[in-house]
This record gives structure tokens, C-alpha cells and sequence, in this order.
């Protein structure tokens, strides 16, 4: 009899969700970047562990909503985890231990919060223990173990593959029996488009840093498939003053260009396929209250 079911991956922004998912399905899913929040839905990974089908959802960031948009990413990583056969909490172990007030006034606290009231427990995954010492290592743990939330403890550093396969093996031991819902050999659930554009958008935000902090979305506008097995792509990179397009197209368009390139290769490698990209920079005011753009991203459109 085969096991499927999901696992919710929770935790503040930058603790190293995506490349935790990366890590346990093998192959890149969602997207890692150094900048927080680069996450706006629920992405899924798909893993097999013998006869067990684990289906990760990565989940935005759970922090403290202002904008509408953190709202709905808000909303729509507790309603993954609500739904989940499992819960993963992972945190960022050497920056929670340097806070000189503990982690009581920050998005882990707020997390742990979240679980108490919901009434969840979860697995405490302790990511980047590379480079970091037993000595401070310790007591972090103990401290966050007797939050009384946390059902096992697991020491990794997801970017160098440490302690993953124990990650792994608990996820397999909580999936009820029941048919796999998806192909074995599928790692991702997440529609081609949409993947795509979150590639797009990556790529924008590793190149062009702080000069435009989340003022832009990606939209992949057309997908057409090629007789000789190659695809064209027509994106949509959307900003929000005319200011911003003149950054993104960069002198002669050289930084859209740069972008394009990045982007393309890794669709390529990605797709298993040759990929002609086409890049648009759009000035859209307000995009972030634009419901369609909500449904695009696979969020609710927060009301009020
Ligand atoms: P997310 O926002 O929670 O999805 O975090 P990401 O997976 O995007 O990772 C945020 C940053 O932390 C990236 O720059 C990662 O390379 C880095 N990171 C993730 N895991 C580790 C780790 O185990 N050790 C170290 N040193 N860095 C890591
Ligand atoms: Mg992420």
C-alpha cells in the first residue's frame, strides 16, 4: 500500500525554505534568493521516499501583514500549513541565536504563536548549522523545545545537504496511506508558466538588488510550443513608475538583455528543451491591488 500526503514548510522569510525543498524533491522547484519574501505561493515539491509520496508546499513567509499582498501571502501560508499531513518550522539557527532579545519579538515567535492557537505541532528543523558553534547551538534548541509545539528536532544546513535525509524520512513516516497523487517521476506541480516567470523574477531580483525592491512581477503572457520541440515564451516584467522601467531595461537594454540570458539558460536546463524568451517591461501603477495578478500568482484577492 502506498503513503501521500502534504508538508508544510513554514517559517520567517530568508530561513531557507526553498532550498530545503530544493534539497529533499533534487531538483529546482522554487526559487532561492537572498532577498526575503521572493515567495508568493504555495509551490510545491514533489518527493518520493520508497513507496511514500511526500508533496512539500513551500509557503510565503508568515510574518506581520501591512501591504495587501502580505496579507494574502499570510493567509495563504496558514491555510497550507492547516491543510498539511505534517509541519516543518524551519529557522535561520545562527541569526536567531545572535538576537540579543531572544526570538520573542520576531516572525519565529510569531510562528510558534500561530501553531499554539491553531493547536498544530510541528517538526523544528535548525537550518545553516554550518559555521556554527555547539556552544550557542545548544541552548537555542532547549530554549525553542520548550515552546512544548515541537514533536522532533532536526539539525541541517539545507545549502550544503547535511541532516536532510532525516528531514526526509520523518515527512515519509507522517503521510497517510493512500494512492500517490501524482507521477513518480514528478518533481513539480507547479504550472510551466508560472515557474517560468518566477525564474524571470529571480533573476531580476539577484541583478538588480535594493534599486527595486519588490516593484516588479512577472507575467508569462504567451507559451508556444514549437513543432521542432522548443518553446517560445513571451514574459511580461511589470513595473510600477517609469522610473523603474528605465532601470530594468538598463543603458542600451543591456541589463534586460543580461537577465533574459540568465533566465533562458536556466528555463532550458529546467524544460529539458531550447527556449526562445522574449521580454516586455510594462508600467502597470498599482499593480500590487490588481486582482487578476493575485489569481496569476495562485492567491486570494485579500477583501477590505
Ligand atoms: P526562504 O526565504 O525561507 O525560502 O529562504 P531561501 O531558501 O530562499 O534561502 C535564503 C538564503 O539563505 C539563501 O541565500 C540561501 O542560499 C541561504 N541558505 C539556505 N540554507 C542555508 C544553509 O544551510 N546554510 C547557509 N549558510 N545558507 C543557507
Ligand atoms: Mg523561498
Amino acid at each position: 500500500m502506498t503513503h501521500c500526503g502534504f508538508v508544510a514548510i513554514i517559517g520567517a522569510p530568508n530561513a531557507g525554505k526553498s532550498t530545503l525543498v530544493n534539497a529533499l524533491v533534487g531538483s529546482k522547484v522554487s526559487i532561492v534568493s537572498p532577498k526575503v519574501q521572493t515567495t508568493r505561493m504555495a509551490v510545491r515539491g514533489v518527493a518520493m521516499r520508497g513507496e511514500t509520496q511526500i508533496v512539500f508546499v513551500d509557503t510565503p513567509g508568515i510574518f506581520k501583514p501591512r501591504r495587501k499582498l502580505d496579507r494574502a501571502m499570510v493567509k495563504a501560508a496558514w491555510t497550507g500549513a492547516g491543510d498539511a499531513d505534517a509541519i516543518c518550522l524551519i529557522v535561520d539557527a545562527p541569526a536567531l541565536a545572535n538576537e540579543p532579545e531572544g526570538f520573542s519579538a520576531n516572525d519565529t515567535h510569531a510562528i510558534i504563536e500561530g501553531l499554539k492557537a491553531n493547536n498544530q505541532k510541528a517538526g523544528l528543523i535548525l537550518n545553516k548549522i554550518d559555521g556554527m558553534k555547539r556552544e550557542t547551538l545548544l541552548p537555542l534548541m532547549d530554549k525553542l523545545n520548550s515552546e512544548g509545539v515541537f514533536e522532533q528536532v532536526f539539525l541541517i544546513s539545507a545549502l550544503k545537504g547535511d541532516g536532510i535525509e532525516d528531514v526526509g524520512k520523518w515527512c515519509a513516516s507522517k503521510m497517510p496511506e493512500g494512492p500517490l497523487l501524482y507521477p513518480e517521476d514528478q518533481a513539480a506541480d507547479i504550472p510551466m508558466r508560472l515557474l517560468a516567470a518566477e525564474i524571470t523574477r529571480e533573476k531580476l531580483y539577484l541583478r538588480l538588488h535594493d534599486e527595486l525592491p519588490y516593484a516588479t512581477t512577472v507575467e508569462s503572457e504567451a507559451w508556444e510550443e514549437r513543432k521542432d520541440g522548443s518553446v517560445k515564451i513571451n514574459q511580461v516584467i511589470y513595473v510600477q513608475r517609469e522610473s523603474q522601467k528605465s532601470i530594468v531595461l538598463g543603458k542600451g537594454g543591456q541589463t534586460i538583455k543580461k537577465i533574459g540570458e540568465l533566465a533562458r539558460t536556466e528555463m532550458e536546463t529546467l524544460f529539458g528543451r531550447r527556449v526562445h524568451l522574449f521580454l516586455f517591461v510594462k508600467l502597470k501603477e498599482g499593480w500590487a491591488e490588481d486582482r487578476e495578478i493575485y489569481s496569476g500568482m495562485g492567491l486570494e484577492y485579500p477583501e477590505e
